[in-house]
């Protein structure tokens, strides 16, 4: 992989969506904890794509099916690259991390028995808690959590007291998208493993950051959504190990995961098909490949160092302002700030800043029980992304200072 320079105006050249304005103001994107914005390599290979290689994977014999077959299957290598995974037939091409955590939790669900427990964090993201509750209301399992402390850290000193010989998968957000805090993962993970617990790494807003290496981890699984690092959305991945992954049965079945169909049985393709039943998002996996190639060609030291730098400015400056309150201040912490003004309501901040070009986030960002911890309805979240930079920093806190002085 050839190593990208990491000069700052030839990476937001590559990003179209990054050259508008909102009326009169330059776009702000401090949005990248939804969704990433795409750099030209990516939209260009789509539009390559759709143009001259489209067609439908594995059943064909011609040109173009061979075409979009090798580099469908090339993008799948590119991923198990990207997250050091053993075998390419470990990476599942998902619609996303929500569709990842819920095939472990059908899938894997079904190897599970009543009174089986599944321990999950207060930290989580609706999609990490929501498929755990659905399987254990179906199968009579205890879903379990880990608690927040004040400061956005999770109370880890509660494992040992919450893993029992019945917690058979502990899953936890590796980054928390509503607070930032960065989790122990490796360490966490070692001490499951010691009690024979599984583990299920959401990785949606770590890879984006910092370097996930799924060996060194030994997580079993690992879920991630193409959208947040550069890539198209309706893709993602879930990587599993081997050997979970052909114990466990699929649970969607039609086209692609079958071996032989009579109308009597069926007996099921092998990895990593056997999870990937009709036609893909072949455009899709292959605009995900190019943007984790992309990604791969950037020193991630770098990238780290950076963010860590906008997220202090940004801390340092917003502090400045009267009445605000941040959420998350985790030792280990990405780079989201999510903060609230005492006595406005984050739509009406969120609403004036929209105005003023910038693109936060406002609400509960799909962590509800983040926000019945601090007894809040929800923040307003800058979450900041390497291409972002300390002068877009800077327009953001005027005109945050702007909408207060309007609202107070
Ligand atoms: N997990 C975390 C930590 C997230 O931040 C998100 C999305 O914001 C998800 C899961 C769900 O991702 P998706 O909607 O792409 O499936």
């Amino acid at each position: 992989m050839v190593e990208t320079s990491f000069d700052i105006e030839l990476i937001r050249a590559q990003f179209p969506t990054l050259q508008q304005k909102v009326g009169k103001y330059p776009l702000v994107y401090f949005d990248n904890g939804a969704t990433s914005q795409k750099p030209k390599v990516v939209i260009d290979r789509l539009d390559q794509y759709y143009k001259l290689e489209n067609a439908n994977i594995h059943r064909g014999v011609h040109y173009l099916s061979q075409i979009s077959t090798d580099n469908y299957e090339k993008a799948r290598k590119s991923i198990q690259a990207f997250i050091n995974a053993k075998h390419d037939h470990e990476v599942i091409f998902t619609s996303g991390t929500t569709d990842g955590i819920n095939l472990v939790a059908q899938c894997f669900g079904t190897l599970l028995e009543k009174g089986d427990e599944i321990l999950i964090t207060e930290l989580e993201h609706h999609s990490n808690i929501v498929p755990w509750q659905m399987i254990a209301a179906e199968k009579g399992l205890l879903v379990k959590y880990i608690p927040l402390l004040e400061n956005g850290e999770l109370d880890w000193d509660q494992l040992d007291e919450l893993l029992t010989e019945k917690t058979k998968l502990l899953a936890f957000a590796h980054v928390s998208n509503s607070l930032g805090t960065i989790n122990p993962a490796k360490e966490i993970i070692k001490k499951a493993h010691s009690n024979g617990t599984k583990v299920l790494l959401d990785a949606a807003q770590s890879l984006q950051h910092f370097k996930v290496d799924v060996q060194d981890l030994d997580c079993d699984f690992l879920a991630f959504s193409g959208h947040k690092v550069f890539g198209p959305t309706g893709i993602g991945a879930l990587y599993g190990k081997e050997d979970l992954l052909n114990e466990m049965p699929p649970y969607k079945g039609g086209g692609d995961m079958i071996k032989t169909v009579s109308m009597e049985k069926t007996e099921y393709n092998e990895l990593p098909f056997k999870f990937e039943a009709g036609t893909p998002h072949i455009a899709g996996a292959i605009g995900l490949g190019t943007a984790v190639d992309w990604l791969s060609g950037f020193n991630y030291n770098e990238i780290q160092q950076y963010e860590d730098e906008l997220l202090s400015y940004a801390t340092e400056q917003i502090k400045t302002i009267d009445g605000v309150t941040i959420y998350g201040e985790a030792k280990n912490k990405s780079s989201i700030l999510s903060f609230l003004i005492e006595g406005l309501h984050p739509y009406d901040i969120g609403t004036l800043l929209n105005q003023q070009g910038i693109a936060v986030r406002t609400g509960h960002h799909c962590t509800q029980p983040v926000m019945d911890h601090f007894g809040i309805p929800g923040t307003i979240r800058a979450s900041f992304c390497f291409y972002n930079t300390k002068e877009e920093i800077d327009l953001f806190i005027n005109a945050l200072k702007k909408a207060v002085d309007m609202l107070k």
